[in-house]
């Protein structure tokens, strides 16, 4: 097909489950293109000879390459084009924020409606998933030859250290994941949900192509506590990357947080995704399924979690927060999704104290009325105080959405690892390099709580000075 030029063609619309029948359910939403409308949106794209796209994607996807090749028809030259740059493109396709990356910088966005990149690149990946020859895998007609002599070990099992493996692994390295869980994707398998990115069918997928490449995974090692990095180095790893993202959880700190029905969001959602509790009775993780369930923050993390306690059986589920839904940070795909699923938005309201109901069980929130100010450092509109005005919100299952912090167990083990005044790890930006030689690191816990692609960039970036420093050919 030939590429057409019109930019006024509208934007192919992905189908959705409708959303009565999946917030019964957990199966996905989006229900992903067929070749007919991939190949319509693929039309859209006007092959720009300085792409705009590309220079938004932190791990560069050569974006018009693949959409030519898909306009053509031609899906598995696609999908080798995409690999050359992007591990995980099933994973990137379905949650990275395209409409602030890729998207936000195609030349179409200047008429509202930029290429849909993101489920072009879901579509390709998809058409792929069941196969695992390695030229698909690489984007090279065949299997690298893996350098035992080249070994290098990468803490934490998420998308920066998935990245950093596939990446070292097709440039000739023996490279080996150690995780401290007995899942491997990080948030990828215990955050966010099923319905938004099926585990089974699509991150171990992933995760199975790079086995292909001879990665090695050993679960339930908790790195700074089963073994240091010097037990590594000892070992005869060559260099180690850091990826054990920022888990740690940050609360509220008002009275009544400790009452039972209030949880935070990562163990809420552990429990739900990593223990399947939602898929009672085969798996017994209890849980408590709320009524009139509260959710505080506004990112994709309280969305998560409101669309879970919706499909969990919850009479109404109210997110709390101190701006209004045009400030929230979450993709705002996730936002009309949530809405559409029936879950209510308590604007301009901060939490000021939990309080407990006649059994002692959390019973209901004390709110706090909030106007927007003028726009702090971030730009937005300060949340400020209206003196007097309060509302009591009856919950029994409060889901705290605030953030994360680092996870200090691996930290703390090495007081050589130089952090921030944040507590993250520090690096050398151009390489990734921590203050240890050697020493890698990147993703959430260099940045704090991020982005999948981010991550992923930081794990690339880290890879290609670890290939470089191995002697392996590093192309590009
Ligand atoms: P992680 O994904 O956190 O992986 C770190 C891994 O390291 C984990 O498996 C952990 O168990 C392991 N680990 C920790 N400590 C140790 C140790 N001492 N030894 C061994 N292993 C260890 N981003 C998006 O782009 N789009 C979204 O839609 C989106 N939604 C999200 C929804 C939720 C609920 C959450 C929590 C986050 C979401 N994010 C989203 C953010 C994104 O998932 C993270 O930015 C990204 O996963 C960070 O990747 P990472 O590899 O740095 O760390
Ligand atoms: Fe295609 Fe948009 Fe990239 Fe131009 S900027 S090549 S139109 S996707």
């Amino acid at each position: 097909m030939k590429a057409s030029k019109n930019p006024i063609m509208p934007r192919v619309e992905m189908p959705n489950q409708p959303p009565a029948e999946r917030v019964r359910n957990f199966d996905e939403v989006a229900l992903g293109y067929t070749l007919e409308m991939a190949k319509e949106e693929a039309a859209r794209c006007l092959q720009c000879k300085k792409p705009k796209c590309v220079k938004g994607c932190p791990v560069e996807v050569p974006i018009p390459q693949f959409i030519a090749e898909l306009a053509k028809g031609d899906v598995e030259k696609a999908y080798q084009v995409i690999k050359t740059t992007n591990s995980l493109p099933a994973v990137c396709g379905r949650v990275c924020p395209q409409e602030v990356q890729c998207e936000g910088s195609c030349i179409l966005q200047a008429k509202g409606q930029p290429v849909a990149i993101g489920r072009l690149e879901r579509f390709v990946a998809d058409e792929f998933m069941y196969r695992d020859a390695c030229g698909l895998i690489t984007g090279k007609p065949e299997c690298p030859y893996i350098d035992p002599e080249k070994k290098v070990a990468c803490i934490g099992s998420g998308p920066a250290s998935l990245t950093a493996a596939g990446y070292l692994a097709a440039r000739g390295c023996k490279v080996t994941v150690f995780e401290a869980l007995h899942e491997l994707g990080g948030v990828l398998v215990y955050g966010i949900p099923e319905f938004r990115l099926p585990k089974e069918k699509i991150v171990a997928k992933e995760i199975g192509a790079l086995r292909e490449l001879e990665v090695e995974f050993v679960r339930n090692r908790v790195g700074g506590k089963t073994f240091s990095i010097q037990d590594l180095f000892d070992q005869g790893y060559k260099a180690v990357f850091i990826g054990v993202g920022a888990g740690l959880p940050r609360f509220l700190n008002i009275p009544g947080e400790n009452l039972n029905g209030v949880f935070s969001a990562n163990e809420y959602l552990t429990r739900v995704n990593l223990g399947r509790a939602y898929s009672f009775p085969d798996f017994d993780t209890p849980i408590i399924r709320g009524k009139r369930v509260t959710v505080y923050g506004g990112g994709n993390v309280a969305m998560d979690a409101a669309r879970t306690a919706m499909r969990l059986g919850a009479e109404s589920v109210h997110i709390v927060y101190r701006r209004t839904q045009a400030e929230m940070p979450a993709r705002h795909e996730e936002i009309e999704h949530a809405i559409e699923e029936g879950v209510q938005v308590a604007e301009l309201c901060g939490p000021l104290e939990f309080r407990a109901d006649e059994c002692g069980n959390l019973g209901s929130v004390l709110l706090q009325k909030m106007e927007l100010g003028e726009p702090d450092e971030s730009g937005r509109c300060r949340p400020v105080v209206v003196e007097g005005a309060t509302e009591e919100l009856p919950t029994d299952l409060a889901i705290i959405a605030v953030g994360t912090r680092s996870n200090p167990v691996l930290l703390e083990n090495e007081p050589r690892l130089e952090l921030n005044r944040w507590g993250y790890v520090q690096v050398d930006e151009e390489t990734g390099e921590t203050s240890i030689p050697d020493v890698y690191a990147g993703g959430d816990i260099v940045t704090g709580a991020a982005t999948v692609i981010l991550a992923m960039g930081a794990g690339r970036k880290a890879a290609k000075n670890i290939a470089a420093k191995l002697g392996c050919v590093v192309d590009d």
